[in-house]
This record gives structure tokens, C-alpha cells and sequence, in this order.
């Protein structure tokens, strides 16, 4: 193996097997992450349905009390008394009255509403007068009475409306609520029969639920509010008690409530920021902490009715999920480990293999290329001493056939004379064609070393020895220079340059005299050099074939030659490591001959 070819070959093995490890650590990185994912997502989902069941426990709670309130008689006559004296009193607050029948249902109710407050965690309790809503009595507020919430309490307006019981998520003037709605009915003195005077609201916060969750989920829970929703719903005195520090800028709501103040590092994540408004599960790191959260839309009662409307806020949900974090962690580093391990493992046992393959092949191609020389010289001396001992005989026959020639000058007839210049001029052909054998054995052989050779003195110097030849055939040759000074042994590329240009001579066209050009260009960092000629032209099949020893073309019975010309002229350019061909003359008319050498830098 050549020494440059150990390097590239481990390199592109090496990439390969590196290519191959990057996609299975990749793998591996993808399934176990979405694993993981998938086991964030289902504790999310197991968190979520939790939630779901105490909100509906405390509407279910909230409704019973509403209920409760709203059917004992003493409370149904003083609310009837206090409508009565509103509307006998300018509607509104209504006057003295009013106030009378509101402070006695305040006493009326102040034992039950101390014990829902602490048994149920109610946060409101709310009279209400029908039509629409007008506030009678906020037990929870009793300073507060007399405003109309038409256009924000639409549980309360449409229970007003169809007297039908209701539950659902509203935000008030002061707080936003769980709340059960029953209508409120009272006896009439004087119809003697039921009358629907208005409704009756029992409503708890989330922190109690929040907070009962935690405990048994052991998982953080909180509500944010919207901003917007907030900012227009809410009294701004009102809006105060969420500040400071709940509302956060990209957050763009309010923490309503919360069983744990980590919401407030969480709200600030910008990955969780960025999915407002979205159901998602996600991994939010915290300190040293890593939390499953799980967001979720939370809808108010008129988004539970319209699911076109926007969600009032989000649930947010959480649980500590460090151990299976970190385990996922420390599963993606042993990968990482394995991976690196098990690359820097098969390039040793690579390199191993590769470098004892290389030894061998060395050792090898040592032996094969010893056997080569010592057959190469072998032959060489074969081929010089077969063609030196032809030559004597040869030459003694054809110096033998000339001297009878001569003896019998005259005495013989004009057949015999042919046969004997057959004889003389075959014995001439062979004793060339042994020359010419031996001179194509010995290219390469010899010891000369490549070497600069100037392009444009061999040229001269092969049109000075074909001179004759030139001026019997009136033949235009150009050249166009300059040439290049390419790699070569001088006496071997002398011998290309008349093999070429004197076939170009040789095989002219009988019609016309030879042009014959010869030029150059530099492709891709070597010289490529043309002999172009208007001459006879090689039929396309014969391309290949007039370039092996012997292969002689179309005219091999009228032009002498021995068929070795283009061999010997190939064996030098392959020797410099180039190539030969020849191709049709594009001009129309002849051949041209292309070779490549390198330069002599
Ligand atoms: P030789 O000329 O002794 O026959 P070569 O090996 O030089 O041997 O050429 C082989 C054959 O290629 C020739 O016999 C001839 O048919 C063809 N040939 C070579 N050069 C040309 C040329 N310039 N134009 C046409 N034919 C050519």
C-alpha cells in the first residue's frame, strides 16, 4: 500500500465509523428524551385531573350551601322586605328601610356564615335582586351594597332570568370565585303563594382548594388571572392585594393564587413564558431544581359557555421532577461516554488492522516488484541478445541476396529479378522492425532520470531532421508557442515529438499538401499537448487499436512502417504518467493527436 494511501484510507474509514456513532448517540438522545417527555406529560396529566375533581367537589359544596341559605323561610321574608323597601325607596341602596331589612339579614345569617366560612373555606356570601343583579347585602362586605353588576355577574342575571341553579368561575369587583347560584324564592303575604325576589350566591376562592391539593398531591398548584381579564373586571383597590410582585411583566398576568411561592421563579422562564395560553408540559429548572410544569387555560363561566371566548387564565401545575431529570441526565452522559468509547475503540482496532494490512502488502509488493525487475532485465537481455543475434544472419542474407543480385545481372529474367528484391526488401522491413522492437523494450528501462525538457527546442530540433521531408511534401507546419518545459526523459520525448509529427507527414492526404499544428494548454495542472494534421484521418474503431504493437491502419500496404510508432509513443507518455489519444480533427479534415505530461515544476 503506498504510504499516502494508509492516512487517507484510515481517514475515510474513520469519518465513516464517525458518521455512523453521531447518528446512533443521536438516536438514543431523541428516544430517550421523548421518553422522558412522555412520562413528564402523563404526571402532568394525573396532576390535572386532580385539580378537576376539587373544583368540581367545591362547586358541588358551594352550590349545597347556596341551597341551604336560600330555603329557610325567615332569611326568604327579609330579603322579600328589603326588595319591597328598595323599590319603595328609589331602587339603589334604597333608604332606611332598606338598610333595616339588610341589617337583620346580616344577623340572621351571621351564625351560618361564621361556620361555612370555616367548615367549607366560603369566602362570599351575596344577596342579590332581581332582575339582572342588584347587590343587597355582601355579607362578606357589608359595607358594600346597592351597585348593579348586570354586565359582569352573568351567573347571578341569568339564574335571575330562567331561576335555574347554577355554578361557574367569575371575577367580581373584589375577588374572583368559585360560586353556586340558587334563585330565591319567598312567600307573599298577600298572594299567598311564591314569589322569585332574587338570588342567592355562595362562593369560595382557590386557596383553600390550592392548598388541600398540594397536601395530597404533594404537588404545587396556582391560578394566574390574565392581566386584561383582571384589570377589567376587578375594583383597582381591589386589583392592589396581588401587588407586589405578583404581576410580572412578560408574564402579562396575575398570581391569584398559589399553594407555593416557586410560581414566581417559574412565571419568570422564558420557555414557559413562551407557550401562554397553550396546554403544555415542559421541564423548568429552578435553582437546582428541576419541575415538571404542566399550564393549562382556565375558563370563566362565560368561556365554559362560548368555547370561542379567550380563557380568563391558566392552572399551573408542578411537581419536583429532579430525580427523573437527573436520571435522564446521567443516561444521556453514560451515552455520551459509550459513544466516545466505543469510537476511540474501533479506531484503535482500525488502525491495528490497517497498519498490519499495510505491512503485509508492503512486504508484498517488495517481493512481486524484486520479481518483476529480475524478469524485466531478464528479458531485456533477452530481447537484446535474440534481436543482435537475428540481426547478423538477417543482414548476411540480405548482403548474400544482393551479391547474386549483382552475379547475375543480366542473366536473369524480370520475375526472378522482382522476387529477389521481395526477398532483399522483407529481409530490410524485419531487420527494422527488430531495431525498433528492441528500442520500445528499452524505453523506461534505461536508467535516465525524468527531467525539465523545453518543449520548444525538441520541436525545432524534430523539424530540422524532418526538413527533407518537409520540403518534398510542401508542408505548412505551425506552432504555436510557446511551449512548455514539461517532465521528461529529452531523448524519449524527441522521439514522441517525430513519431507523431512524422506519421503527420507520413499519412498526408494524397490531394493536398499537410498543415500541421501544433499547440498547447495547461488542464487541470498538467500540459495537455496537440498535433493536429489535414491528413489522411483513422477510422473511429481503429482509435484504440493503432496505439498497441503492430496495429497498423487503412494504409499499411502503401505507406511504409511497422506498426510501432504510436506504441512507443504511448509507453513514453504513460511512463511520465500521462495519457495519449486521438481524436477527429474538428477543422473536418485529418486527425489530432492529444497527449498529457506534467509540468516541470
Ligand atoms: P506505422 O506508422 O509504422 O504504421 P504507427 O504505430 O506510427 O506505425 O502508426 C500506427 C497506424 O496509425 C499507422 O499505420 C496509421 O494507419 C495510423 N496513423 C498514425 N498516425 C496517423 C496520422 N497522423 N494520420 C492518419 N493515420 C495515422
Amino acid at each position: 500500500m503506498a504510504r499516502t494511501a494508509f492516512p487517507r484510507l484510515f481517514a475515510v474509514v474513520s469519518l465513516v465509523v464517525l458518521v455512523t456513532d453521531a447518528a446512533f448517540l443521536t438516536v438514543n438522545y431523541v428516544t430517550a428524551r421523548s421518553a422522558y417527555h412522555r412520562t413528564l406529560h402523563q404526571e402532568g396529566e394525573k396532576l390535572r385531573s386532580g385539580f378537576e375533581v376539587a373544583m368540581a367537589m367545591t362547586y358541588a359544596n358551594m352550590l349545597q350551601l347556596a341551597t341551604f341559605i336560600g330555603s329557610d323561610p325567615a332569611i326568604q321574608a327579609t330579603v322579600l322586605e328589603g326588595r319591597l323597601a328598595v323599590d319603595a325607596e328609589g331602587g339603589g341602596a334604597g333608604g332606611e328601610r332598606a338598610a333595616a331589612a339588610r341589617r337583620r339579614l346580616a344577623d340572621q345569617v351571621q351564625t351560618r356564615w361564621e361556620a361555612m366560612q370555616r367548615e367549607f373555606g366560603v369566602r362570599q356570601l351575596h344577596f342579590h335582586l332581581a332582575p339582572g343583579s342588584l347587590s343587597f347585602l355582601r355579607v362578606h362586605a357589608p359595607n358594600k351594597f346597592g351597585d348593579r353588576m348586570d354586565d359582569l355577574r352573568h351567573i347571578i342575571v341569568d339564574t335571575n332570568r330562567d331561576r335555574q341553579p347554577r355554578t361557574g368561575l367569575e371575577t367580581g369587583r373584589i375577588y374572583t370565585g368559585l360560586r353556586g347560584v340558587t334563585p330565591l324564592m319567598a312567600a307573599d303575604p298577600e298572594k299567598s303563594a311564591l314569589q322569585h325576589v332574587g338570588a342567592v350566591e355562595v362562593g369560595s376562592s382557590f386557596e383553600p382548594i390550592l392548598d388541600t391539593l398540594d397536601r395530597r398531591l404533594g404537588a404545587g398548584v396556582a391560578i394566574l388571572l390574565a392581566k386584561e381579564h383582571v384589570d377589567q373586571a376587578m375594583w383597582t383597590e381591589f386589583i392592589r392585594r396581588y401587588l407586589p410582585g405578583s404581576s410580572d411583566s412578560n408574564c402579562s398576568c396575575y398570581v391569584e393564587a398559589t399553594s407555593r411561592e416557586t410560581i414566581y421563579r417559574i412565571i419568570g422562564d422564558p420557555l414557559f413564558q413562551s407557550y401562554r395560553g397553550q396546554s403544555v408540559t415542559l421541564p423548568v429548572q429552578v435553582g437546582s431544581q428541576t419541575f415538571g410544569v404542566t399550564r393549562f387555560p382556565l375558563h370563566d363561566y362565560l368561556g365554559m359557555r362560548d368555547q370561542g371566548r379567550a380563557p380568563v387564565g391558566s392552572v399551573v401545575v408542578w411537581a419536583d421532577n429532579s430525580a427523573t431529570y437527573g436520571e435522564f441526565r446521567e443516561g444521556q452522559v453514560f451515552n455520551l461516554i459509550y459513544g466516545v468509547f466505543a469510537f476511540l475503540l474501533v479506531e484503535l482496532l482500525l488502525w491495528g488492522a490497517l497498519r498490519f494490512g499495510a505491512a503485509r502488502l508492503r512486504k508484498e509488493l517488495a517481493v512481486r516488484t524484486a520479481q518483476l525487475e529480475r524478469s524485466n532485465a531478464e528479458l531485456s537481455n533477452f530481447a537484446s541478445i535474440v534481436s543482435h543475434d537475428l540481426q547478423a544472419p538477417l543482414r548476411q542474407v540480405v548482403i548474400y541476396l544482393g551479391l547474386i543480385e549483382r552475379k547475375l545481372l543480366g542473366k536473369l529474367d524480370e520475375e526472378a529479378r522482382e522476387y529477389l528484391d521481395f526477398a532483399i526488401g522483407g529481409g530490410k522491413r524485419m531487420s527494422q522492425m527488430i531495431s525498433e522492437l528492441l528500442a520500445f523494450s528499452r524505453i523506461g528501462r534505461q536508467p535516465q532520470a525524468a527531467e525539465p525538457v523545453a518543449l520548444d527546442a525538441v520541436v525545432a530540433t524534430v523539424l530540422r531532421d524532418l526538413s527533407s521531408m518537409i520540403a518534398e511534401t510542401g508542408a505548412d507546419i505551425a506552432v504555436e508557442g510557446p511551449l512548455p518545459v514539461v517532465r521528461g526523459v529529452p531523448g524519449d520525448i524527441a522521439r514522441l515529438m517525430t513519431n507523431l509529427l512524422g506519421n503527420a507527414l507520413k499519412y498526408r492526404a494524397p490531394d493536398r499538401p499537410p498543415v500541421i499544428r501544433v499547440s498547447c494548454r495547461r488542464d487541470d495542472g498538467v500540459w495537455r499537448i496537440s498535433v493536429a494534421d489535414n491528413g489522411s484521418g483513422i477510422r473511429e474503431e481503429l482509435h484504440d487499436r493503432i496505439f498497441d504493437l503492430f496495429q497498423r491502419g487503412d494504409q499499411a500496404n502503401m505507406v511504409d512502417g511497422t506498426g510501432i510508432g504510436l506504441a512507443v509513443a504511448k509507453r513514453i507518455v504513460e511512463m511520465q504518467g500521462g495519457h495519449i489519444w486521438v481524436e477527429p480533427n474538428p477543422e473536418g479534415r485529418g486527425s489530432l493527436f492529444r497527449f498529457t505530461l506534467p509540468g516541470a515544476e
